[in-house]
């Protein structure tokens, strides 16, 4: 009888009074399982405080709800240490991607050295943001400081003018003048010009060379003698492949530069597989800024067996993450993307050049907005705006997380 009184007493006196305890957090053993966003901002007196506490309700991701509650239809998450970007993926607007060609005077497929300096100038004075194409791809733009314009470049073909070094006599054959063992870059050069305009972003500059192998690559030899189609093992273009793999981004544009519709997709696909590992081989093994290609003379009619022939092409394992093509159209937004093998690119040269400065200025763009989120265990400053990695528009947000599992 005893026991059975005792039971009773534990399942209808007891037991409720945890089970109602426990289903308020205040009550709670663990403590307070609220987690809460704060505004890092200023007061009046212009010191730097946290407000505007905005709790995540019970069980729901703070990220997930900070997205929704910030309004984005979709987001992309990166994270360093212990501060996250949370950047919109923005489901309207264009991003206006780039195709360029030679640096010369001529009318079509051309840039002037000034004309290219003017673009840079251009786009960093009204509100663009460079990304690359692989950060397109991959909907992560929470590199772009909030207000900013994503826009992404590139250059087909490694033709005359990409990356050319100063010669003694002639350009294509002449020996490359060094100083110290380092080539000297000719100053009106695509990348001395890139070098000079656009800021590096973890030790790259976000602008791919589409490379092919239907022409010497970037079109000098150093007094090396001409091997011939494919131009295999040649030291100087060695060099530049590597300087451009390790400071700019390398992109397959083919070996011999065919339109994908003559070969058929199986031969096509064959074709970008040898300018793929001519490209390694040249970069000494694997060609580590490497994620994507151009086709040649853009694709036209693209098709699903098309995409699954260059979707499955592999390196040890490694996959292509898009492809680019060449139909003087802006790309879509991250948040409703088309299909990663078949992106739009505009053309850029001389002979277009006031039609690209009214596409970019009439452009419906995209405009980046993210969170940056310091998460810590109890409510404090945030380091310096600029320890962050915040720009002056970006919004910065302070979680305090009260389940991080502290056992006290
Ligand atoms: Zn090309």
């Amino acid at each position: 009888m005893l026991l059975v009184y005792i039971v009773n007493q534990i399942i209808f006196r007891i037991l409720p009074i945890l089970l109602l305890f426990s289903a308020f957090p205040g009550f709670s053993a663990a403590g307070d399982t609220q987690d809460v966003f704060w505004v890092y901002t200023r007061d009046r007196y212009n010191r730097a405080v946290l407000a505007e506490p905005l709790e995540v309700p019970d069980g729901e991701n703070p990220y997930q709800f900070i997205a929704e509650y910030k309004g984005y239809p979709d987001y992309f998450i990166r994270r360093e240490d212990d501060v996250t970007f949370l950047a919109e993926k923005a489901d309207a607007g264009v991003v206006p991607i780039l195709c360029l060609h030679k640096i010369s005077r001529e009318e079509d497929y051309a840039l002037t050295p000034d004309r290219f300096r003017n673009l840079l100038r251009y786009v960093d004075r009204n509100g663009w943001y460079l990304v690359s194409d692989l950060q397109y791809l991959q909907g992560d733009f929470s590199r772009v400081p909030t207000g900013l314009k994503p826009i992404v470049m590139g250059s087909d073909d490694a033709s005359h003018g990409t990356l050319t070094y100063q010669t003694r006599g002639d350009r294509q054959y002449g020996r490359v003048k060094r100083l110290f063992g380092k080539p000297l870059i000719d100053k009106d050069s695509m990348v001395a010009i890139l070098e000079k305009y656009v800021k590096r972003e973890e030790g790259r500059i976000n602008f791919t060379f589409y490379v092919s192998f239907d022409g010497i690559p970037f079109r000098q030899l150093d007094g090396y003698e001409n091997p011939g189609f494919p131009y295999r093992g040649i030291p100087v273009i060695a060099e530049k492949i590597k300087y451009l793999d390790e400071n700019f981004f390398i992109g397959i544009h083919s070996q011999s530069h065919p339109y994908v519709w003559d070969l058929g997709i199986n031969g096509f696909a064959e074709d970008i597989m040898k300018g793929w590992e001519q490209l390694d081989e040249y970069a000494g093994g694997e060609a580590k800024s490497l994620h994507t290609m151009a086709y040649p003379y853009g694709v036209r009619s693209f098709n699903l067996d098309l995409r699954n022939a260059l979707s499955s092409l592999n390196r040890s394992g490694k996959y292509l993450d898009g492809a680019f093509d060449f139909d003087n159209k802006l790309a879509p937004p991250p948040g409703n993307p088309g299909d990663n093998f078949d992106v739009s690119r505009f053309n850029v040269d001389n002979k277009h050049w006031d039609r690209l400065i009214r596409t970019l200025d009439g452009a419906d763009a995209v405009t980046a907005r993210r969170e940056i989120i310091w998460e810590v265990d109890s409510k404090r400053l945030p380091r310096s705006r600029y320890s962050l990695g915040a720009s002056p528009t970006d919004e910065i947000l302070v979680l305090v997380r009260r389940d991080s599992g502290s056992s006290e």
